[in-house]
């Protein structure tokens, strides 16, 4: 018994879904710096991180590629997080522009950029960064360092795709001025851009940048470190801003369909956040005409589906899955609790692996479940399949019979018990 470890179906899932979109070329490289315009544009990756610090990956997951606009929620938690809201709210307003990313564009009334998430905006927060004295090599070294701590490794910095961008750089460079002009930022255009330029050529994976949201979906905390890098309230503030104005012109509709904050970025990375659970990563350079990669977003519409992941969908969520689990005699009862979206089936599937069966039987209890998304379902019965793969007699005791069929992915079916005596040691299950 118990002859092989279990092993989890989630990077099989990730695959599949990447393979329904990996035929799908539309969209464009970004144009306007030549070194993406030359960009490999086949790269295709997903990556996650749960708040427990759990990683799955499929794909050119290792791929490196530059944050561009992915920067800039971060460097907005850290001028909040050395400045504070007040003097960061100063400079910087809260509203969405539903603008282009580089409009150069001001809040009529108080002369400050709209939010921190459009060009303007992320230029001015870029200036707070180390203080207005800072020099541009300070500056991009410190947040250089903040980026790294919150991926948990040295991430480096692609200074010939800077210089590339600095080229072309006429419009940021105008809103440079623009800010200027209204006293928005003090230093030199061309520095106050450069700088900017710099933060976006942090080099990422899909990984690292799953382990960075992660941190803002733990309020702040680290996965892999358990280090405190965002005050809970800073975390709370740029999620709010990444859900209003993540996805540059396409936000509201976004935020509608997909309901996940969410940053994308001109050379293919898109990040989203599900607070208190989750953070996700996916890489592909062919953007849509908002300028959100393409595959980027076909792959967060259907994860969104499929796992039940809309933010505003009013589900009732359980930290622990698992209730319990119990042996009695030779047979095992794992009890689940709550609502089985995604987190929930991780929880389960994360549990499992980790415990040692043995015994002969193993009966999943869901008594205490009051729904299945999906995706919870399909988790949840491959992980009992493994188990009987494993050499266990299985069954699901399942009272209020929410699980409309109890076929395993291999065609066979699962026993199905819906009285409580059922549960005794001495049922033989076949
Ligand atoms: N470096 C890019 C720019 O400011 C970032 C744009 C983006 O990713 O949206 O033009």
């Amino acid at each position: 018994m118990n002859t092989h470890p279990l092993t989890m179906p989630i990077p099989e899932y990730f695959e599949e879904i990447l393979d329904s979109v990996r035929d799908d070329t539309s969209g464009e490289v970004a144009q306007y710096i030549s070194q993406l315009k030359n960009a490999d544009p086949n790269p295709l990756a997903l990556a996650m991180c749960t708040v427990d610090g759990h990683i799955y990956g499929a794909g050119d997951d290792e791929h490196e590629f530059t944050m561009q606009s992915i920067s800039k929620p971060f460097a907005y938690a850290l001028a909040l997080q050395e400045h504070g809201p007040d003097n960061v709210f100063a400079a910087v307003g809260l509203e969405p522009s539903g603008e282009a990313f580089n409009e150069l564009s001001l809040d009529g009334a108080t002369n400050r950029p709209m939010n921190p998430m459009i060009n303007a905006g992320a230029i001015a927060v870029n200036q707070l960064i180390n203080g207005v004295e800072s020099s541009v090599e300070d500056r991009v070294e410190k947040l250089r360092s903040y980026f790294s701590q919150l991926a948990g490794r040295e991430l480096t910095i692609d200074r010939q795709l800077s210089e590339s961008e600095i080229e072309g750089a006429d419009r940021n460079l105008s809103i440079a001025h623009m800010l200027r002009n209204y006293d928005v930022i003090e230093d030199d255009a061309h520095d106050a851009v450069l700088s900017y330029t710099l933060q976006c050529s942090v080099k990422v994976t899909a990984r690292d940048l799953a382990v960075m949201t992660a941190t803002l979906a733990a309020g702040g905390i680290q996965p892999l470190t358990g280090e405190k890098l965002v005050d809970a309230r800073v975390a709370r503030l740029v999620l709010s801003m990444m859900a209003s104005a993540g996805m540059y012109d396409e936000a509201g509709q976004w935020l509608a369909t997909v309901g996940i904050p969410a940053k994308s970025g001109v050379s293919g990375g898109l990040m989203g956040v599900l607070p208190g659970q989750l953070g996700l990563a996916t890489f592909s350079p062919r953007l849509n005409k908002q300028g959100n990669p393409v595959r980027g977003v076909e792959i967060f519409k259907r994860l969104s589906e499929d796992m039940g992941l809309h933010l505003m969908s009013a589900e009732l969520l359980t930290q622990h899955a698992v209730r319990s689990i119990e042996k009695k005699g030779q047979t095992t009862v794992i009890q689940l609790q709550g609502a089985m979206n995604f987190s929930a089936a991780e929880n389960f599937l994360f549990s499992i692996t980790e415990h040692e069966f043995s015994g002969e039987t193993v009966i999943l209890d869901i008594s205490r479940v009051p729904m299945f998304r999906p995706m919870g379902r399909r988790m949840i019965k491959e992980g009992l399949r493994r188990i009987r793969d494993n050499g266990f007699r299985v069954a699901i005791f399942d009272p209020d019979e929410l699980l409309p069929d109890l076929e395993f992915s291999d065609g066979t079916e699962c026993r199905q018990i819906t009285s409580p005596e059922q549960m005794g040691d001495q049922v033989a299950l076949t």
